[in-house]
């Protein structure tokens, strides 16, 4: 990203700032997804041209005083705007933060946290959440993929632990643009009824949240929460869930990214998919759950990233990939990167024979 774009969104978010308000050059960093980066925030309003509409004045530092500056008329012109808006500041020049401080309704921002690359157009985050099968092997998580593509924040899979490693990790319900599911069973789309429950009565989330999925997805949904929260799937919320039931082969394009269903081999009640999914100029491929399909080939031909998962070691069964099947296949993954995920108490305990990586719950990867 160039510099110019950092400071025209560092610009974009000082102008929410409402008259009477005041943020921080750090707030305004994490805001526009620079954390530790209130340097350039300066910077930024520095730079401004004469007579811009920037309210650069409601930027001060983390202790509620105005920056010095080379000019201390700067300094004095600063307060005076600032005053002629009602913020007050002490005798000792310091505005009460507690009172002043604008907290916008958006906190998905300030509630990802994360290093300085989150956000930025052009770098791709992954973070596993959850890379657990569906009997908490390992004593991991179901499967949950937190994804960051540039302003875009997305899930793909949502099992039914999910809401645990989000809280862990300080990720609000709010921060969340669109859920993807690779089929319909709990450990791999369960979660959603607690994410929904959550982002209403916790997060009061406004913005809407859409989940995509197989055919079926939204039925499954209303009825699991039926199921699990009688009389939940019909509230009136302040967000409206949108659902996106997708055919297999047709990407749709939402949010900055694109999605590719590939049909995949996994009785789940609906189509099991594996997905491309296209993101600031990077390629995540992700299998779902699977026996082995030449479908695998497509799906990660090229990409960036390829999380396929892998169940078991040697044994053979219906529906998922062994490891021994998978690496007889291997050469055919041309994919750039290949990590394998919700492995079975059976690979588990032969992990130190896997050759490719695997992951763990927490592992973040920067594409
Ligand atoms: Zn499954
Ligand atoms: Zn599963």
């Amino acid at each position: 990203m160039q510099e110019s774009s950092h400071y025209a969104r560092i610009r974009e978010i000082v102008s929410r700032i409402p008259r009477g308000k005041v943020a921080t050059y750090g707030q305004i960093a994490v805001l526009a997804g620079m954390p530790g980066h209130a340097r350039q925030v300066g910077y930024a309003l520095h730079g401004l041209p004469d007579g811009s509409a920037v309210p650069w004045q409601r930027v001060i530092n983390r202790n509620g005083r105005i920056s010095l500056r080379a000019y201390p008329s700067a300094e004095y012109l600063q307060r005076a705007l600032l005053e002629e808006e009602g913020v007050l500041f002490d005798d000792a020049g310091k505005v009460d933060l507690a009172k002043y401080r604008w907290q916008p309704d958006d906190r998905s921002a300030l509630e990802t946290g994360g290093d300085s690359s989150a956000g930025l157009p052009g770098v791709v985050r992954v973070r596993f959440l959850g890379s657990g099968d569906n009997f908490a092997s390992g004593g991991r998580f179901q499967a949950c993929i937190h994804v960051e593509a540039g302003a875009t924040r997305f899930l793909v899979d949502c099992g039914a632990s999910s809401l645990i490693p989000m809280k862990q990790t300080r990720l609000g319900t709010a921060a969340i643009d669109l859920i993807v599911i690779s089929h319909l069973h709990g450990d791999h789309f369960g979660g959603i009824p607690f994410f929904i429950l959550d982002a209403q009565l916790i997060s009061r989330r406004d913005t809407p949240l859409l989940i995509a999925g197989p055919p079926g997805v939204e039925r499954r949904v209303r009825e699991a929460m039926e199921v699990l929260y009688p009389g939940s799937a019909g509230v009136e919320r302040k967000f409206v869930v949108e659902y996106a039931e997708l055919n297999e082969g047709e990407a749709i394009s939402r949010a900055g990214i694109t999605i590719l269903p590939v049909r995949v081999v996994h009785g789940s009640g609906a189509p099991a998919y594996a997905y491309r999914i296209g993101c600031a100029g990077k390629v995540l491929a992700y299998s779902g759950d699977t026996e082995w399909t030449d479908a695998l080939r497509t799906v990660a031909d090229g990409a960036d990233l390829f999380i396929c998962e892998c169940y078991f070691f040697e044994k053979q069964m219906k529906n998922h990939v062994s490891y021994r099947t998978l690496m007889a296949h291997r050469a055919e993954l041309a994919c750039k990167r290949l990590i394998l995920t919700h492995p079975g108490q059976d690979l588990l305990n032969r992990i130190a024979e896997v050759e490719p990586e695997v992951a763990r719950d927490g592992l973040e990867i920067i594409l």
